[in-house]
């Protein structure tokens, strides 16, 4: 008879009671030096004891499948036996033999180091191993894209080793690029054992802690669900939305009410997981921060399209951060874009197109109510050294360009343009002529698309990322 035990992550209380069983009736037991060291204490002094070197697991299979023949073989394996361990090996190796086989489940260290985190894998989860001794290398990183792609915590085991650190590497760059940064991580080094280090943190700061993972290391990467409550990770199952914890009644008006908060930010974050994609293989160069402004304008449209679209010029994102930094007036066309900016940054934000003197200037200069607005801004003084953000109407684009180009290199000029007006009529042109004033960095979305909502996301993104 052949027992195939798992002994758990390591200390003897997680030992199954079967499992200890097997260990104390064997007659023989076969094992690598570490987990036979771990289990010591249950064996008696007159069972045969094996030991095998890691990387001789075929070798040994056979030898514990030919020995069960005739003998009680306990053949060990860490955590549990049928999760990467010895189950399936010597289930193969005995088919053709008539040795009897049983396989006796452990603690995996999943759940071992999932209990020591909290409960970051209490709903749908999936495993991945690193290590591509035996599987390669493309076929891991295809399972890495979809299970980052998905909305659920994922377990790596095998995450390092001495000569293995290159994947837990492109492992943190795939999930950087599918998942929220601030995604919870939990990280469980010798669960169970002695010299147990236990860590949560972020997907973006994962790097910083490299040095202390290892092969005796778990890596939980937790999903949108996943919270840090009072230092434990715990992956929400969705209770909260339909009980009321206090009373330990449902309650039907709070299961809409958070449940759609909760809806909507899971939607949030599949939207932001399809961007995030079809940003990540957009041939185009662009710079980390064009690609976070190009991402929301994709994002505000649900069309990647816009990506062939928008143009950058002169580093026009980092000009914007600066002038959000600085509190730059923001002077928009339409007072539909001046809602849509953040509200953080909103009372900086000045709008003309209603102001009395505006209908004046309009009616005496033959000009549209947006072009005096604009007008009228810069007699106030605002548009030097601004942002300018023009949604939706050609003729203020016009304007603006009159402006700079009518005062000179010494003259007024706004530190960033953003255009993306929108119409069949005019508006790619007037596009056209801002990208061809010269050295004004400016957004601008090319031919008759685009609009406040595209609008909106530049600038929102600029102030986003200028409040990191
Ligand atoms: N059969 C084992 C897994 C073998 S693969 C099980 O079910 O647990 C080996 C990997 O398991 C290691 O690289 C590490 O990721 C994980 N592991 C094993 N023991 C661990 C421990 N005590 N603490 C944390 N992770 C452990």
């Amino acid at each position: 008879m052949l027992s195939i035990v798992g002994i758990g992550p390591g200390s003897l209380d997680l030992l199954t009671e079967r499992a200890r069983a097997r260990i104390s009736s064997a007659d023989v037991i076969i094992g690598n030096v570490r987990y036979i060291e771990l289990i010591k204490d249950v064996i008696p002094a007159s069972t045969e004891v094996v030991i095998g070197r890691m990387g001789t697991e075929v070798e040994r299979a056979k030898k514990a499948v030919e020995l069960g023949q005739y003998k009680d073989v306990v053949l060990v394996s860490g955590g549990d036996a049928g999760i990467y361990g010895m189950a399936g090996l010597a289930i193969e190796v005995a088919a053709d033999s008539d040795t009897k086989l049983e396989i006796v489940p452990g603690i995996t260290s999943a759940s071992a180091s999932a209990a020591l985190l909290g409960a970051p894998i209490s709903n749908d989860f999936a495993v991945v191993s690193l290590s591509d001794l035996l599987v390669p290398w493309s076929e891991i990183e295809r399972k890495l894209e979809g299970l980052a792609k998905m909305d659920i915590a994922v377990v790596v085991y095998n995450p390092k080793s001495k000569n293995r650190t290159v994947q837990l590497e492109k492992t943190h760059g795939i999930f950087m690029r599918f998942r929220e940064r601030k995604t919870m991580v939990g990280i469980v080094r010798n669960a169970e054992r002695e010299g147990c280090e236990i860590e949560i943190t972020r997907l973006e700061d994962l790097p910083a802690f490299y040095h202390r993972i290892d092969m005796s290391t778990t890596v939980i990467i937790g999903c949108s669900a996943t919270k840090n409550l009072g230092g434990r990770m715990v992956t929400r199952r969705g209770y909260e939305r339909k009980y009321d914890y206090e009373t330990g009644n449902g309650n039907a008006d709070d299961i809409a009410a958070d449940g759609y908060v909760d809806a909507g930010n899971r939607v949030w974050e599949k939207s932001r997981a399809i961007v995030r994609d079809i940003i990540s293989k957009y041939p185009g160069s662009l710079s980390e921060t064009e690609k976070r402004v190009a991402g929301r304008v994709v994002f505000a449209n649900a069309e990647p399209s816009f990506l062939d679209l928008l143009v950058f010029n002169h580093q026009p994102v980092e000009t914007g951060i600066q002038c959000i930094k600085e509190g730059k007036t923001i002077v928009t066309d339409i007072e539909m874009v001046k809602a849509g900016i953040n509200k953080k940054y909103r009372e900086k934000v000045k709008c003309f197109v209603n102001a009395p003197e505006s209908m004046e200037i309009a009616k005496r200069e033959g000009l549209t109510r947006t072009a005096a607005g604009i007008r009228l801004a810069k007699e106030k003084g605002l548009i030097q050294g601004s942002i300018v953000v023009i949604g939706n109407a050609p003729s203020a684009c016009q304007e603006i360009c009159a402006i700079a180009l009518e005062e000179g290199d010494g003259g007024v000029k706004p530190a960033l343009i953003v255009a993306t007006p929108v119409g069949f009529v005019n508006a790619a042109e007037m596009k056209a002529k801002i990208l061809s004033m010269g050295n004004i960095p400016c957004i601008v979305i090319r031919g008759p698309r685009g609009g406040t909502p595209s609008a909106v996301a530049i600038i929102n993104e600029i102030i986003d990322i200028a409040h990191q």
